[in-house]
């Protein structure tokens, strides 16, 4: 469905995995921009964050519980770290399929 959906699904690209289960995979961006750079996403195909419906709200929690688990393995916990998901084209969102960036790992700017 989308190249998201074939690292969800281990069709191809080999992709680094920090964290998996039956609902969500973590896996590093292919072009970090911080020493810590991971993308949380649900196995299910959704567009961005939009498009969650009333029936995955409970895919958000699995989320956020695989975001905590992820900055736990990266060691960013205590420094911190941000949560990033970009929804629609001006926002950046390059590709559609729902994505959190869990960054960390360095001080982060705010600049838009
Ligand atoms: P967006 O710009 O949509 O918020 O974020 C998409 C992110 O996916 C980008 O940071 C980009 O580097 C990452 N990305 C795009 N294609 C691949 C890929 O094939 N593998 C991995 N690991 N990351 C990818
Ligand atoms: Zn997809």
């Amino acid at each position: 469905m989308c190249i998201f959906c074939d690292i969800s699904s281990g069709k191809i690209v080999p992709a680094d995995i920090v964290f998996e289960n039956e609902h969500v995979i973590a896996f590093r961006d292919i072009n970090p921009v911080a020493p810590s750079h991971v993308l949380v996403i649900p196995k299910k195909h959704i567009r961005s964050m939009h498009e969650i419906g009333g029936d995955e709200i409970s895919l958000l929690g699995e989320m956020i519980l695989a975001v905590q688990k992820v900055a736990e393995k990266e060691g960013i916990l205590k420094s911190g770290y941000r949560i990033v998901t970009n929804v629609g084209a001006d926002a950046g969102q390059t590709v559609d399929h729902l994505h959190w960036h869990v960054i960390g790992g360095r001080k982060l700017g705010w600049e838009f």
